[in-house]
């Protein structure tokens, strides 16, 4: 028997920022990058705040936030006594803020504090997910938290807010987006529901992605993939993930490339790992997950004769796709050198075992393939 729950309201498309006018008399605890207050972008949320409301603006996330951040929020939050939490930024503004929201609730014994999550980056659907991601910045790894007590009440997905993400970091978020539908696919918990919403989630990637690329402020494309990005979340949140997030963590926080990058550097050859797919593969070797990749094929519209051709055409449409995103394809395209790859696979490769979301992957990787991946 499978449980599927979707706990946050979701208020979709442009204007949807109007939402907050709703919230009178609260104590507003505002977890944001500096970015969204240089920007304008927090203004653009207080203009929609009734004045009845008292407000403290943590601003202080930085990308891949450390743990040393989420404490400090624990203790503002508790001091300022706030009874509503809104994150505004991209995954680390959010994840942080979940993060302070358990810890609160857990170690101060805090009421649980309504949380109101806008995503500004389509790409980690955190709005809509029980994990939080957070870095220790002096072993240089990344822990996911996973808990319901993260889950927000409310995600608002206004477009508007995405027109200002540069090229590379729409390129990177909307290739996190992919990954997040195509494990959840894969997953060894995937289900009729989940399917559906990670086939929708990628068909979006391949419609909008390129689209957002190459004019941020196309306000369609813009929301399309605001949507891809919610519907995956949702869809991983049922499934969880698999071995390309388990590397991608270890390996982003060792070499410092941006997470959804990471990701998608890893795709075509965890795909390539999961399903046995090799030179010389028959079709009698065909495992069930090379039949689902080769499923994705088809619902991307990439023809194939057998399940060997539809992997090798859902490969290939990715690169094509990181391609024409101008994405680097490697480690070393990542300014990674050889030397410095031999140094830490061994660890990255122990990381990723141990990390929450190898769990689900369809094919139980040993250490040793693991940084056959890394060394591709
Ligand atoms: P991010 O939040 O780290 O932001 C990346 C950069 O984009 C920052 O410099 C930020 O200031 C900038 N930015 C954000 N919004 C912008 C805007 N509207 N205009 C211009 N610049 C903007 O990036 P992200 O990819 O959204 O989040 C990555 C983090 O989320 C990582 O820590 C990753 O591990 C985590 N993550 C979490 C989940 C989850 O389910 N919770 C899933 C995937 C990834």
């Amino acid at each position: 028997m499978e449980k599927i729950s979707i706990r946050t309201e979701i208020y979709l498309g442009e204007g949807s920022l109007d939402r907050l006018s709703e919230y009178r008399n609260r104590r507003i605890f505002v977890v944001t990058d500096p970015f969204m207050v240089k920007a304008g972008l927090l203004h653009m949320l207080f203009e929609r705040v009734h004045d009845s409301n008292e407000q403290y603006i943590f601003s202080n996330i930085v990308p891949d936030p450390p743990i040393e951040t989420v404490t400090e929020g624990v203790e503002k939050l508790a001091e300022f006594k706030a009874d509503l939490i809104i994150a505004i930024g991209g995954g680390s503004a959010i994840d942080a803020a979940k993060a302070m929201k358990l810890f609160a609730h857990k170690l101060l014994d805090q009421v649980d504090i309504p949380f109101v999550a806008i995503p500004t980056t389509s790409g980690t659907g955190s709005e809509v997910t029980n994990f939080s991601v957070i870095s220790d910045t002096e072993k240089n790894i990344k822990y996911p938290l996973v808990s319901d007590l993260m889950l927000p009440q409310e995600a608002i997905l206004d477009p508007v807010l995405v027109k200002t993400v540069p090229d590379f970091i729409t390129a990177d978020t909307g290739m996190d987006v992919l990954t997040h539908a195509i494990e959840a696919y894969v997953s060894t918990k995937a289900n009729d529901i989940s399917d559906a919403l990670a086939e929708k989630a990628m068909k979006l990637v391949f419609t909008y992605l390129p689209r957002a690329y190459k004019d941020g402020n196309d306000l369609v494309a813009r929301e399309k993939m605001h949507s891809a990005s919610c519907l995956a979340g949702i869809a991983f949140n049922m499934t969880s993930l698999g071995l390309n997030h388990g590397i991608a963590h270890n390996a982003g926080a060792k070499f410092k490339i941006a997470h959804g990058r990471m990701n998608a550097m890893l795709l075509p050859h965890v795909i390539e790992y999961n399903a046995n797919y090799k030179p010389g593969y028959s079709r009698e070797d065909e495992s069930a997950t090379a039949v689902r990749y080769a499923e994705i094929a088809k619902t991307l519209g990439l023809s194939a004769p057998n399940v060997k051709s539809g992997v090798r055409n859902l490969m290939q449409a990715i690169k094509q796709l990181q391609k024409e995103l101008n994405m680097p394809l490697s480690l070393r395209d990542c300014g990674v050198d050889k030397a410095a790859l031999k140094e830490h696979s061994q660890a990255i490769a122990e990381g990723a075992l141990q990390d929450g979301c190898t769990a689900t992957n369809p094919r139980v990787p040993t250490l040793e393939e693991i940084v056959q991946i890394l060394n591709k």
